[in-house]
């Protein structure tokens, strides 16, 4: 998988030149030097060297980030098999309660019969309800003990509590 340029790795201080920048976020000069031209990211090209400011170079990455986040609405669904947001078959997803806030959304691709799986906030569930049908499921029974635990006793057959009195 290639990798990503990470804001984390600029000093917000530092001027970088596109060599520099390119260096630190291990991508081609020429990638940057796109930035510059088609994709609005400030730099001062008025001396030889394009010098770019730290903290523009983190901005710039930090939106790219989030508009990348945005593409996938709160009622898609990302599916792996056909790698792009789906919406779940018969508009039906699942929900399961992970915690007091959040939750997994699961659904099926129209397309390829994938599962489907999203952590969704509790807080989203209305805005999604409100394209797509979400059933709202309690948590795992496998992960919640149960409250009563299964009785012991029973490894034989007729050893229940009240068989014994009808035996003797
Ligand atoms: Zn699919």
């Amino acid at each position: 998988m290639p990798k990503k340029p990470s804001p984390t790795l600029i000093k917000k201080h530092r001027i970088y030149s596109v060599w520099e920048a390119g260096d630190a976020l291990d991508v081609h000069r020429q990638t940057v030097m796109r930035w510059t031209k088609d994709k609005g990211l400030i730099a001062d090209k008025t001396g030889r060297l394009w010098l770019i400011k730290g903290s523009d170079l983190k901005h710039f990455l930090g939106e790219r980030k989030a508009s990348g986040k945005c593409k996938l609405s709160p009622h898609h669904l990302y599916c792996f098999g056909c790698k792009s947001p789906q919406m779940p078959v018969g508009r039906i997803a699942n929900y399961k309660h992970q915690s007091q806030t959040t939750g997994m959304l699961t659904g099926l691709c129209p397309c390829c019969g994938t599962r489907l799986n999203k952590a969704v906030r509790r807080s989203e569930l209305e805005v999604i309800r409100a394209k797509i049908d979400v059933t709202v499921q309690q948590a795992d029974p496998t992960l919640v003990p149960l409250e009563e635990p299964p009785l012991t006793v029973t490894l034989h057959q007729g050893a229940k509590p009240n068989a014994k009195t009808q035996v003797k």
